[in-house]
């Protein structure tokens, strides 16, 4: 299967459509979170109220990120050309459904994907678990094997892999984990060649 004849693609958010801007350490920093934890795990440990007001803080965080996103390179003409191509699309995030949505709209590619298609930390469990990826599959009626998850991380690649779909990374240079990943591409312009 080539890319081309894929025609329900999945979308990593940041870092994938939009320029990096988080900064995990700073975060973990100011949350006390432990430098090497998972910071969204971490707060599902914490107690109730505590956890409740980090993440009410993390939202807050994320919240200007997310007014002040920028598309990644080549990213707006991806998603069009996708959507010309009469594909598909979707978000799977670990933000929040809500800064995925004022993200979209940020970057000027909203229009693109059905709002009930764009999944958050809220909506699934978060990624690496395929859960969102199954569940945009069961409602698009597609299997997953005919999916592609795109993104710029590992989680993104380990939950396509655990779905059972294929992967591309994209928005990094050399590809670091080669077994997890079907198609490499540097940026988004780069992956819209592939399309051929
Ligand atoms: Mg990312």
């Amino acid at each position: 299967m080539t890319l081309k004849d894929i025609k329900h693609w999945v979308f990593d958010m940041d870092g994938t459509l939009t320029v990096a801007v988080h900064d995990f350490d700073f975060i973990r920093e100011y949350l006390e979170i432990p430098a090497q934890a998972d910071i969204l795990t971490h707060l599902a440990s914490l107690p109730a109220d505590v956890s409740a007001a980090k993440h009410a803080w993390l939202l807050e965080h994320e919240r200007e990120l997310a007014l002040a996103s920028t598309p990644a390179p080549g990213a707006v003409e991806l998603v069009r050309e996708l959507a010309d191509r009469g594909v598909r699309l979707g978000i799977l995030t670990r933000n929040a459904q809500e800064l995925a949505h004022i993200t979209l709209k940020a970057i000027g590619i909203a229009q693109y994907f059905e709002a009930h298609d764009v999944l958050g930390r809220d909506n699934a469990a978060h990624k690496p678990d395929p859960d969102g990826l199954l569940q945009l599959a069961r409602a698009w009626a597609v299997e997953p094997s005919r999916m592609v998850m795109v993104g710029d991380y590992r989680f993104d690649l380990d939950c396509g892999r655990a779905a059972g779909s294929k992967t591309v990374l994209v928005n990094v240079p050399e590809n670091p984990w080669p077994d997890l990943t079907d198609w490499h591409a540097k940026d988004c312009f780069e992956l819209r060649q592939l399309l051929g």
